[in-house]
């Protein structure tokens, strides 16, 4: 009997057969200096346990697991194969196997037990950022954010106002987006969870997303899945950028920084414009890196590497604060929370846009 052709099947096959037309660009291999750890590397080795040509074992599980998720190498690939996505569903089959890599199981346990990867109540945390009255903008900052980085919703609150665009976190916010299931690849699980946010949602006709992680899940993998939200899902870039003519007229900040386009917001939303329009307005010189936009490098904190390839994943942190800001004394801006956190754990000065904006407001 022949293997049964998956969703992803055509992806592994063309990989598997590919002369590695994106060799240099995926950011794990680059990394780690691992050949089996390429694109089509990786891509192969799920191609050939698909094929029952190889059995699924350890040094495949880790394979399939060594992918942050970050597109790049579909922007280089003549035929848009997407590898990422094609990676994380290779994941599934590991949790049946008890094959999971350490740092993936133990994220998944967490999140089963207390629906987010924090394993914390998050309606407490929510409940103390609530707005007192309506506001226009409802926020959900992500549970990143809320746990790790509070400060960021202080920022965001006072950048929104002075833009006449104020902001208050949403009831809403109170539910993880539900990305970490889906980077686990417990893909029967996330449809469920992607289900029940989407209901708790029905009663939010807009949200604004400060975590453009959980932007993307909301807007992109929701509809994959077959889940369909009737919110009207906007970045926090994105609204702010618009309300930029309201901002006070003020004079950018004398620095240099370099801007890093995160994955989800990059790749994953097309949105290159807005937080560079942000940047421009806070700082006097904003540098490119060699590679940007759809080309862009990656940051090394989405699809757990943090957690199934730490070094690895600090390094590639490192390797694209280099990228985007080779001075070291300039620092890297980007409007990810997961990034900012990763360049800084690879010992790189890091600002996120939100709070460039208020330190430029602010600034005597
Ligand atoms: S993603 Fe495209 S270019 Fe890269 S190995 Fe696969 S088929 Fe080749
Ligand atoms: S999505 Fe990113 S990390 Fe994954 S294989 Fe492609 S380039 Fe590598």
């Amino acid at each position: 009997m022949s293997p049964t052709p998956t969703t992803h099947s055509q992806a592994y096959t063309y990989c598997a057969f590919c002369p590695k037309g994106c060799r240099h660009a995926c950011p794990v291999s680059e990394a780690s200096q691992v050949e089996s750890l390429s694109t089509w590397g990786k891509m192969t080795a799920a191609h050939l346990v698909e094929q029952e040509q190889r059995p699924l074992d350890a040094e495949t599980a880790e394979a399939v697991h060594a992918c942050t998720g970050c597109l790049r190498c579909s922007s280089f690939c003549k035929h848009d194969n997407q590898a990422g996505p094609a990676l994380f569903a290779a994941r599934t089959q590991t949790i049946a196997a008890g094959l999971q890599p350490k740092g993936a199981a133990s994220s998944l346990a967490t999140f089963k037990e207390a629906q987010n990867p924090f394993g914390v109540e998050l309606a407490a945390l929510v409940q103390g950022w609530r707005a007192q009255s309506a506001v226009k903008y409802p926020l959900f900052p992500g549970c990143s954010t809320l746990v790790k980085r509070p400060g960021l919703i202080e920022d965001l609150l006072v950048v929104a106002s002075a833009f006449g665009a104020p902001m208050g976190v949403a009831r809403a916010a109170q539910g993880c987006c539900g990305y970490p299931l889906y980077a686990a690849g417990a893909h029967d699980a996330f449809r469920e969870h992607a289900r029940s946010m989407a209901q708790t949602l029905d009663q939010v006709p807009e949200l604004v997303v400060l975590d453009p992680g959980c932007a993307y899940t909301l807007m992109k993998l929701y509809p994959s899945f077959g889940v369909t939200v009737k919110t009207r899902v906007r970045t926090v870039v994105e609204v702010l950028a618009e309300n930029l003519p309201h901002a006070p007229a003020r004079p950018p900040l004398p620095d240099t920084v370099g801007y890093h386009d995160a994955c989800h917001l990059g790749r994953g939303l097309g949105q290159y414009d807005a937080p560079r329009a942000l940047v421009k307005r806070a700082v006097a010189h904003l540098v490119e890196a060699p590679s940007n936009r759809r080309e862009a490098g990656c940051s090394g904190g989405g699809g757990l590497l943090p957690r199934t390839m730490p070094e690895v994943s600090v390094e590639v942190a490192r390797r694209q604060a280099v990228e985007a800001a080779s001075g070291t004394d300039v620092a890297v801006v980007t409007a990810c929370p997961t990034s900012k956190r990763m360049f800084e754990r690879a010992g790189r000065r890091s600002f996120d846009v939100i709070g460039l904006l208020r330190r430029w407001l602010e600034a005597p």
